[in-house]
């Protein structure tokens, strides 16, 4: 039910070697169809990360195929597919067709959310929300996660804020919380092998909002963390003035954004002797819109369990020395990383249900926004 529909789904799915690993890959259901197409398409189910790379290496829990296996051709069910991480530099064209213009290029190893397929071809959302299609054997296709218990299964989308020209708030000594945000979100990831992990964002490039929520909407994510730090008027404080944001309509949302902010805000405030600054707003937190969703668009948009998390205050000379640190770094990482593994295997995730929202404009691009290559 997410991203692609099964109707549109008619392909015959080769066994293809992952070109990233040397790992094959087969994935298929059992039924014929007439309208079967040709196309190798090579499809992951187990992603674990590695600490830096942008969305690594590619393993697969499915048995090896046989040769039998091979030649029998099976006809896939895609309808789980959620994204196609690209292993080359590609062509978004403005239909599937090998002869139409590129609308834009996207570059190896950026992962993109997948809302249609046909004949070979998938219709995906780039970085800077030019829709297009891509074929599908220019990047490997990841399944869908879900409900889950089992953090092998479970799947992660990791949204670093903000990017490129969009910089978020800059700290006194110029420190730019987007690259804060992608430092963290490096460590998380790390923090989160074992389980399948994505990127929205795996450089300094412009990231639309609404490409970042699909992409945990399509990939059906088990949970989304989007990580900011904050900026603004704050006061003193003896406790550190971590901000952990859930969508209003979501109890799953509700009970990750409670196990990010304890964790996190706990092990900061083991730092003795810091002076912290606050607002009056601290914990987890909720902030409607005046329509009643959510004033965030990430979180309104995500049909995933998703939390914006806000650790530390960036406009703060002192708080954005330490979050330049490689050990605050680890206990805001680690920190949602417990709280992401609780949110598994105590069985919260699997009682979660998609959140149903309505699809609103986009933000966070300039203009003339450049897709990564
Ligand atoms: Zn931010």
């Amino acid at each position: 039910m997410f991203g692609v529909r099964s109707g549109t789904l008619e392909w015959i799915l080769a066994v293809v070697a992952c070109a990233a690993c040397g790992i094959f890959a087969l994935v298929g259901g059992a039924q014929s169809s007439p309208g079967l197409r040709k196309a190798g398409v090579t499809v992951t189910t187990a992603v674990p990360t590695a600490s830096t790379a942008p969305v690594a290496a590619f393993a697969t829990k499915e048995p090896a195929p046989t040769e039998a296996a091979a030649s029998a051709k099976p006809a896939a069910d895609l309808s789980h597919i959620g994204a196609i991480t690209l292993r080359h530099t590609t062509t978004v064209r403005p239909a599937p067709d090998a002869r139409a213009h590129a609308v834009t290029q996207v570059g190896s190893g950026i992962t993109l959310p997948i809302t249609q397929a046909k004949g070979g071809w998938v219709k995906v959302l780039s970085p800077c929300e030019i829709t297009g299609w891509v074929r599908a054997t220019d990047g490997t296709l990841i399944t869908a996660g879900g409900e889950t218990s089992s953090l092998q299964q479970a799947v992660f989308v990791i949204d670093p804020g903000h990017g490129g020209t969009e910089s978020g708030a800059v700290g006194p000594d110029g420190v730019q919380e987007q690259d804060v945000n992608l430092q963290i979100s490096r460590r998380l990831a790390a923090d989160l092998a074992g389980s399948r992990v994505y990127f929205t964002r795996t450089g300094r490039y412009n990231v639309g909002l609404r490409f970042r929520a699909l992409l945990a909407s399509t990939l059906h994510a088990t949970a989304f963390f989007s990580m900011h730090e904050n900026s603004g008027p704050t006061i003193p404080s003896r406790r550190p003035g971590t901000q952990a944001w859930r969508q209003v309509k979501s109890a799953p949302s509700a009970s990750l954004a409670s196990l990010v902010w304890k964790n996190i805000y706990s092990s900061l405030a083991r730092y003795r002797h810091v002076p912290w600054v606050s607002t009056a707003k601290i914990g987890p937190l909720a902030r409607p819109n005046t329509k009643g969703t959510d004033y965030y668009a990430v979180l309104r948009e995500s049909t995933a369990p998703s939390v914006i998390v806000e650790s530390l205050f960036i406009n703060n000379k002192f708080e954005e020395r330490m979050l330049q640190k490689s050990d605050i770094q680890d206990v805001i990482a680690s920190g949602t990383a417990n709280a992401a593994k609780t949110f598994v295997t105590s069985g919260q995730a699997a009682k979660a249900r998609p959140y149903h929202v309505k699809m609103d404009k986009s933000g966070g691009l300039p203009s003339n926004c450049t897709d990564p290559i």
